[in-house]
């Protein structure tokens, strides 16, 4: 049968685009339709606009410590429009180099929304295109329970475009987006809470890395509040938010931000008219090829649920592109050591097993760990403190996993992950040269274990 594309992808986003592009590079004839904006969650509201907020708030520590070496500084003066506003500009600037990207390597665009008919057809603004693949890229969505108030409240989403800076923002969750927006909204001077409904944040993250950002964070004046979750949510006469929690205490804000999680985004997908399958978590059910129970229909990306993560939705739609198109370069993606960033302030950079997770795993484990003042803060009143961590298995010498709170955490790691993947020991590591002076250096040279 000749269909009209060899292979739609729905949704335009990390994962879509770069399956479609090196698909149509291949030579396949592709098209992919796009419901909001292209580049998806990470270009427009995801790690790049993030990321420049966290530049943003980072500003406030630049200005403090710059009177040890010497600089004074007028009264500083923040402007969030036009922090929002050159960031919005930013984004635009994105979204034309993304079409420009797509278009240039021969793919279709259709921008509307689209839904499966049948397993080989999708429908965008009333028209049926058939493929002999459809590849479902969807994304994510946030998820905030289900309380009274909840319409209160915002998620990321919303985060973006705020008019103004809260005074008093409550940020809820623990995990990645919670911690990373806690800091932004700190450092650009609104009166932050982060409430965590356990005993402490980042769950699976090192024991010590969440202590670690823990003591930092409280450091700094960021309020937490651990065990701490809301009950409801009620508007006040003047505007502002009265915060009910379930030990009973009363908060008053002036807006409720959540970042408790992200659901697939499958809304008027038209799943019903295929045989795809949901996993028990609601993400879509694929085998180790991308595969959904429907053998025409594939997914990647955060709609599968694995890990929701920009560069592992990049590496499974190039899998999936090559897998289908240019299957002598088929290699599947290695979901082991994958390197990861929280931009809190300070950040964490991690790599390979926590502590935790190598005692559970049976491996015997030798930890060496160094905690120390970066040297940039000696001319400053700042105490914050680096912390980094290696865990090493005692028996073969490698190293299991790399872990640093501190400035550039993100940018270190990158480049460890890799001696990791390479399967460096901690001999290679003590035989490496350091660069000095930096922060990276204490990487290669700690020498005592902490403990067996
Ligand atoms: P997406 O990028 O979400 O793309 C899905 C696209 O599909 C969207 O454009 C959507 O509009 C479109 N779509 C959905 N349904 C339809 C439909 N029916 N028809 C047509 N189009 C449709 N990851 C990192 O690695 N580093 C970070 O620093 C980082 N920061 C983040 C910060 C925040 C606040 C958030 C929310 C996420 C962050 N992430 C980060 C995660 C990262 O953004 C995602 O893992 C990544 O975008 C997933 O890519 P994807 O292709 O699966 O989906
Ligand atoms: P996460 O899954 O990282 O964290 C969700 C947090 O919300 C957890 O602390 C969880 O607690 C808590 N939570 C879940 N449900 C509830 C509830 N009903 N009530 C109260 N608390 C709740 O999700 P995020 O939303 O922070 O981010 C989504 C994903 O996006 C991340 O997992 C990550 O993959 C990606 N991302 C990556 C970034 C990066 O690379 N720097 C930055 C931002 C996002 P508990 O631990 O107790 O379950």
């Amino acid at each position: 049968m000749a269909y009209d594309f060899d292979l739609y992808v729905i949704g335009a986003g990390s994962g879509g685009v770069r399956s479609a592009r090196f698909a149509a590079g291949f030579g396949a004839k592709v098209a992919v339709a796009e419901s909001r904006y292209l580049g998806g969650t990470c270009v427009n509201v995801g790690c790049v606009p993030k990321k420049l907020l966290v530049y943003g708030a980072h500003f406030a520590e630049d200005f403090e410590q710059s009177a040890g070496f010497g600089w004074s500084l007028g009264e500083a003066d923040f402007d969030w429009a036009r922090l929002i506003a050159n960031k919005d500009r930013e984004i635009n600037r994105l979204n034309g180099i993304y079409r420009n990207l797509l278009v240039n390597s021969g793919v279709t665009l259709h921008e509307g929304h689209a839904k499966l008919i049948d397993p080989h057809q999708v429908e965008v603004n009333g028209q049926r295109y058939s493929a002999k693949h459809i590849l479902i890229a969807t994304g994510g969505w946030p998820q905030i329970p289900d309380i009274p108030g909840r319409e209160h409240a915002i998620s990321s989403n919303e985060a973006f475009f705020l008019k103004e800076l809260p005074k008093r923002i409550l940020v809820v969750g623990g995990g990645y987006i919670a911690v990373e927006f806690a800091g932004i909204f700190h450092g650009l001077g609104a009166d932050t809470k982060l409430l965590y409904r356990g005993e402490l944040f980042l769950r699976g993250f090192d024991g010590a890395v969440r202590k670690h950002l823990q003591e930092e964070l409280t450091k700094r004046g960021l309020d937490l509040q651990f065990n701490a979750d809301i009950e409801r949510i009620e508007k006040q006469a003047d505007g502002s938010l009265k915060v009910t929690l379930k030990d009973g205490r009363e908060l008053a804000t002036d807006c409720v931000f959540y970042a408790t999680g992200r659901r697939p985004m499958l809304d008027n997908l038209g799943l019903e008219n295929t045989g795809v399958k949901l996993d028990k978590r609601g993400f879509i059910e694929v085998d180790e090829q991308y595969q959904s129970a429907e053998p025409s229909i594939l997914a990647i990306g955060d709609v599968i649920g694995r890990v929701q993560l920009t560069p592992v939705a990049l590496a499974e739609g190039m899998a999936v592109a090559r897998r289908l198109f240019k299957p002598e370069q088929y290699r599947p993606v290695d979901y082991n050591m994958i390197p990861t960033a929280v931009f809190s302030l300070p950040n964490i950079g991690t790599v390979g097993l926590t502590e935790e997770q190598a005692r559970e795993t049976g491996h015997k484990v030798q930890i060496f760990e160094s905690r120390f003042r970066p040297m940039k803060l000696t001319l400053t009143e700042c105490q914050e403190r680096t912390l980094m961590k290696l865990v090493v298995d005692a028996d073969t010498d490698k190293v299991l996993g790399c872990h640093m709170v501190g400035p550039d955490a993100g940018e270190i790691v990158q480049g460890l992950a890799i001696a990791l993947k390479a399967g460096a020991t901690k001999r290679d590591f003590d035989e490496t040269i350091g660069v000095h002076p930096t922060a990276a250096e204490e990487f290669v040279t700690m020498r005592t274990p902490v403990a067996g």
